[in-house]
């Protein structure tokens, strides 16, 4: 049985970096899909980890060649999912990641209807500026821009199929694992013994 196709999406600040990573200690079998991109690696990241950070042009042919599964432009830049190595982990049973933008979350949903589409939330929009000032690495401008662009993101969470509001990183974890364990008991997932089907 193909595994489950998760993604997760949410406003820049929402913690979705932070809750990724604690997700993929506490749950066995999720497989994180690394994302190609056209920004600049920052200080510690490693290429093939994190991303492939690859040139424009290396980019548009990887969309003319097919090979991603969905693509955006976030802040100035591109980002997008190799199709490849999500289907062949699914085909393996594993169940994969996507931490991607609405926009790329949606054309997923398009072309894998079984894809779970979940929207993590800050509790409030007070507390997400507060975030996103107490990181201390964006200029106000910067704040206000991620501000604006949270509120256009919100507008496409009724096509989303969960909402995780982020109060406390283990408790979005334990919500996030939760749906996992329902979405794997639709009955199409569920592989019945063969004496069930006569
Ligand atoms: P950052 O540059 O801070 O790592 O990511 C910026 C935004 O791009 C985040 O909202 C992140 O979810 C989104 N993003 C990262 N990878 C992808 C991808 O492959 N596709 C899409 N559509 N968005 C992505």
């Amino acid at each position: 049985m193909d595994g489950v196709l998760l993604v997760l999406s949410g406003p820049s600040g929402a913690g979705k970096g932070t809750v990724c990573r604690v997700l993929l200690e506490k749950q066995p079998g999720l497989h994180l899909s690394v994302s190609a991109t056209t920004r600049q690696p920052r200080s510690g990241e490693v290429d093939g980890v994190n991303y492939f950070f690859v040139s424009e042009e290396q980019f548009k042919n990887m969309v003319a060649g097919q090979e991603l599964l969905e693509w955006a432009r976030v802040y100035n830049h591109y980002y997008g999912t190799p199709v490849r190595a999500v289907q062949q982990a699914l085909a393996r049973g594993e169940d994969v990641l996507l931490e991607i933008d609405v926009q790329g979350g949606l054309q997923v949903k398009e072309k894998f209807p079984m894809a779970v589409l979940i929207f993590l939330l800050p509790p409030s929009r007070a507390e997400l500026a507060a975030r996103l000032k107490g990181r201390g690495t964006d200029s106000m401008e910067e704040i206000e821009r991620r501000l604006q662009w949270a509120d256009t993101e919100l507008q496409y969470l009724e096509r989303y199929d969960y909402v995780v509001i982020n109060r406390q990183v283990a408790e979005a974890v334990v919500t996030i694992q939760a749906i996992l364990t329902a979405e794997k008991c639709r009955p199409r997932r569920v592989k019945l013994d063969p004496s069930w089907v006569g």
